[in-house]
């Protein structure tokens, strides 16, 4: 875990974000996990949102957005090293002497993540009319496109496809492999993708599920499900940021229950 991970889940669970933006003026009208003020930037009255179970926050209106710490650079005007400091002392986390250039790995990561989820659902999608074998396996499993969608799965039918598409999104060749999305398996026996998120939300790795069955499994010596190479499993756990304390509940139930879990509740 990186110290901003920890450090943000420490302040979420504390509820951090009341303190930070108590500042900024408006009503304060709640929407879901929502929270919508005036926006301090461009003053557009009540189109700036912040989330109660995530670090971030988002302006409708200007557009500008980020995490907290890209807040606090924004906003009130920090540099970097000062804003993680202060989210650290008030945390009582101590930094290591990397913290800056782990959490510039940290979002890079998270980026190139979410952009191959995002073709992954596209794929998902397009498997509908084309009957696709992610997609029927799920519908065996009685779930609608929509609950797919929800649930934010996708299909993973092809590495050299995703390779294009991330080189197309102006990735290098070093990025895309390091991410381990490239990892023998996926793509193949391992088509039913999902993003696997920390405490605060972010994406970390990437979590494939086998389509074949229990016995066939077996006979081929594979395990349901496969993780992006270099992601520490237990950095996060699917649900967590948005229902905390059920994490036995989503180990027992399994990982693609869990989400269907999360998602219901
Ligand atoms: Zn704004």
């Amino acid at each position: 875990m990186t110290d901003i991970q920890n450090i943000y889940s420490i302040l979420l669970a504390r509820s951090y974000q009341e303190t930070l933006f108590s500042s900024l003026t408006g009503q304060r009208k709640r929407e879901g996990k929502e929270i919508r003020v005036d926006c301090p930037l461009c003053s557009s009255e009540g189109n700036f949102s912040y989330s109660t179970d995530k670090p971030l926050w988002h302006c409708w209106s200007c557009n500008a957005g980020g995490d907290w710490l890209e807040y606090m650079q924004k906003v009130e005007g920090m540099d970097f090293q000062r804003a993680l400091q202060e989210l650290a002392l008030v945390a009582g986390v101590e930094l290591s002497p990397h913290s800056q250039e782990s959490y510039r790995a940290y979002t890079r990561r998270a980026d190139i993540l979410e952009e191959a989820q995002e073709l992954f659902k596209n794929e998902l999608e397009s498997q509908i009319k084309n009957d696709g074998a992610v997609m029927k396996y799920l519908a065996d499993r009685g779930y609608s496109f929509q609950e797919a969608l929800d649930m934010e799965l996708g299909a993973y039918t092809s590495r050299k496809a995703l390779q294009e598409y991330l080189k197309g999104k102006g990735y290098t060749e070093k990025e895309i492999k390091d991410s381990g999305l490239l990892s023998s398996g996926f793509g193949e026996d391992y088509q039913l993708a999902f993003l696997w998120r920390d405490a605060s939300g972010r994406a970390i790795g990437l979590v494939g599920r086998a389509l074949l069955s229990d016995e066939e499994l077996k006979e081929k010596g594979l395990s349901k499900y496969k993780y992006s190479y270099g992601m520490e499993k237990d950095e996060g756990l699917i649900g967590f940021s948005s229902a905390r304390g059920s994490e036995q509940i989503i180990l027992l139930e399994g990982v693609l229950d869990a989400l269907y879990l999360n998602h219901k509740g």
